[in-house]
């Protein structure tokens, strides 16, 4: 084992040999004239004057080795199918989809916006996009017209792929009326609307605009469409991180950087390797689906396992059982998906053979240690919890155990990851905080490595304003987000930093608050917000979703549980940090990918508009907080 503390140095002292060397993990058509181009600050330029495609890597350079492996396999317990591709079988549907996107009109630099559910056919659409050198923005499918209006205003795509609905819980959603509510919606008019039809709901098609796949694919059956090869800094993609503090931006990535940072991810932090089963539970509008359902495994040249269904549906041991037909090796979830399963018989973790599984990674929110250990235990499987942001691509804290044999400590997500020079500012000064045990925004000084945001599409402005400071002499890039580290070098994150309150001058993160609260028999999830106090500036506020509800039926129940969580947050955290209420919620607002959207609850607290709320699963949530709080 290499000693990490080493690696991590020299991927810092010595970046340009480091990535490098990391760069041979891709093909390249042309190698790379200059490793980092930083001539710029904060634009970073890798792998500059070299020429590479994502889909090469991904699927055309496998062809010699495993042509007749596994590498995309389609299951949904929504229709009932499942059907595996070889790479062999997703070339050929790769190069149908190119070649159906160029009859379109579409050529290299122009944008295709992707509104699918989970089916092969999106991952062949972001793959043929890669191939020609279209500009793919996956839109979720979970998104009413209003939050679609917003993302094809803003990337102005060419052509627009859907379908004719996804399906949730065994019924049909319907996508297209929503699609042609969001074009009109939107000042921007794709030229052609690419349709998979699914045979769940009738379409009504526009003459002219719209075309179905199923015929234009037949005619292009044998169409072949090489790869283009695009320099490294050509933007292979843009996604909209997840809204939880406000509107979302279109993050831009890079082609080549991506395409290093994916394949050395893969084999120094999941140790995935060819041949092997992915599968990570997310969903193709999420920065996860984007890394890890596609690219990053069919880089390393494992297969991917791309699931259209509930967790729950049959039931509870539906992913556990995939785990075990395809002998998955590594997996990748999210702690909100996990609390899902955790309502489930816990036999279900225990009915499948799991021993093909050498890791589950988690990340995308806090890892709590009652889940954390939950699960664990359950798997009798390593829990590896990372953290990172849809504008960084790839894994910013974690365990690297490719190349680092250091023990995994509950609460971390870990250390810093190679390439990633990460700091702890000082809120006030912006100062960097150089010992231990020190509580900071956790930073990372440019330039950011190979795969992070290369600007916000079309925003130069908006990028450098707001995610990058000065230090004296150097730019910080900000995660929003708190965190400690020890003597050891592991970070704790404590929260986003706009989820502090201040309460008579104590500050408080949100999350301890919650940790505690979470920590009552009876609270299944908890969401802490700091609400204006004339007295004390702020208060905390807790709206907790209870697990047995029979225990709160009147007014005397609640109130006696209420007095029971702030007793105990009083013994955690101290009088200061109690709630000054903790109301009794059935369900929290949360993002469509599973994110308490605190800055909604305050907002409806202190009776201010909540603002864009187009990233929320359930509006209802909502509803009863201010049902609650006006009673
Ligand atoms: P927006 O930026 O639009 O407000 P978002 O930050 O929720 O939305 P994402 O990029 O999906 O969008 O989420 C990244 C954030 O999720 C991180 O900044 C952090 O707050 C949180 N996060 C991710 N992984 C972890 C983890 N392992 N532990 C704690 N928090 C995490
Ligand atoms: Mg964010």
């Amino acid at each position: 084992m290499t000693n990490y503390a080493e690696f991590h140095r020299r991927s810092l002292e010595d970046r340009d040999a480091f990535w490098a060397e990391q760069a041979q993990l891709v093909d390249w058509k042309t190698q790379p004239k200059q490793i980092c181009d930083y001539s710029n600050p904060p634009f970073a330029k890798w792998f500059a004057g070299g020429f590479t495609n994502l889909c090469h890597n991904a699927v055309d350079r496998h062809l010699k080795d495993r042509p007749d492996q596994a590498a995309l396999i389609f299951v949904s317990t929504e229709t009932n199918q499942e059907k595996v591709y070889s790479f062999h079988e997703l070339h050929a549907e790769v190069q149908r989809m190119a070649a159906v996107l160029k009859e379109l009109g579409v050529q290299k630099g122009d944008r295709v916006l992707i509104y699918m559910p989970m089916i092969a056919e999106a991952a062949f659409a972001m793959l043929a996009c890669a191939r020609i050198g279209a500009i793919h923005s996956v839109v979720f499918g979970g998104f009413a017209s209003g939050s679609l209006a917003s993302r094809i205003e803003d990337a102005s795509p060419k052509v627009i792929i859907s379908a004719d609905a996804g399906s949730r819980g065994g019924k049909a959603v319907a996508y297209k009326p929503l699609l042609d509510e969001a074009i009109r919606l939107s000042s921007h008019k794709p030229d052609s609307v690419l349709l998979v039809d699914r045979g769940l709901v009738a379409m009504n098609l526009l003459a002219g605009r719209d075309h179905l796949w199923a015929p234009l694919r037949q005619k292009n059956l044998n169409t072949v469409v090489p790869c283009e090869w695009l320099e490294a800094t050509h933007p292979s993609y843009t996604l909209y991180t997840s809204g939880t503090t406000g509107k979302p931006k279109g993050v831009q990535r890079d082609t080549g950087g991506y395409a290093v940072a994916l394949a050395a991810s893969l084999k120094h932090i999941f140790c995935g390797n060819a041949g092997e089963t992915y599968f990570a539970t997310s969903d193709i509008g999420w920065v996860v689906g984007h890394s890890y359902i596609i690219y990053g495994p069919l880089i390393a040249g494992m297969a991917t396992i791309m699931y259209e269904g509930l967790p729950i549906r049959p039931d509870g041991g539906i992913w556990w059982s995939l785990v075990e037909k395809y002998k998955v090796t590594v997996m990748f979830s999210a702690p909100t998906a996990i609390r899902v399963l955790k309502k489930q018989d816990p036999a279900l973790l225990k009915k499948y053979d799991l021993s093909s599984l050498r890791a589950l990674f988690l990340a995308g929110e806090p890892l709590d240690q009652p889940t954390a250990q939950w699960i664990s235990a359950g798997l009798g499987r390593p829990i590896v919890d990372n953290y990172w942001q849809t504008e960084t691509g790839w894994p910013i804290l974690a365990i690297c155990k490719g190349v680092d044999d250091a023990p995994t400590k509950f609460g971390s997500p870990g250390k810093a990851v190679y390439g990633y020079n990460v700091k702890l500012l000082d809120e006030n000064t912006g100062e960097e905080l150089k010992g231990a045990n020190q509580k900071g925004v956790v930073a990372i000084e440019g330039p950011l490595p190979p795969g992070c945001l290369q600007t916000v599409w079309g925003d130069d402005t908006r990028f450098v304003s707001t995610y990058w400071t000065t230090i004296p002499g150097r730019m910080v890039y900000s995660t929003f987000d708190w965190g400690i580290r020890d003597e050891d070098g592991y970070y704790f994150i404590l929260g986003r930093t706009d989820d502090v309150i201040n309460v008579a001058g104590h500050r408080l993160g949100t999350l301890e608050i919650e940790e505690s609260i979470s920590g009552h028999p009876n609270i299944a999830e908890v969401a802490v917000v700091g609400v204006a106090d004339q007295l004390k500036g702020q208060v905390a506020m807790a709206f907790a979703v209870v697990k047995d509800t029979s225990l709160v039926t009147d007014d005397a129940s609640r109130l006696k549980l209420e007095a029971e969580v702030m007793k105990l947050v009083d013994g955690d955290l101290g009088a200061v940090a109690r709630p000054a209420r903790v109301r009794f919620v059935t369900v929290l607002p949360k993002t469509r990918s599973g994110k308490l959207l605190r800055r909604a609850i305050q907002a409806v607290c202190e009776n201010r508009d909540p603002g864009d709320l187009t990233t929320m699963e359930d509006p209802a949530a909502l509803q009863q907080i201010k049902d609650l709080i006006t009673t």
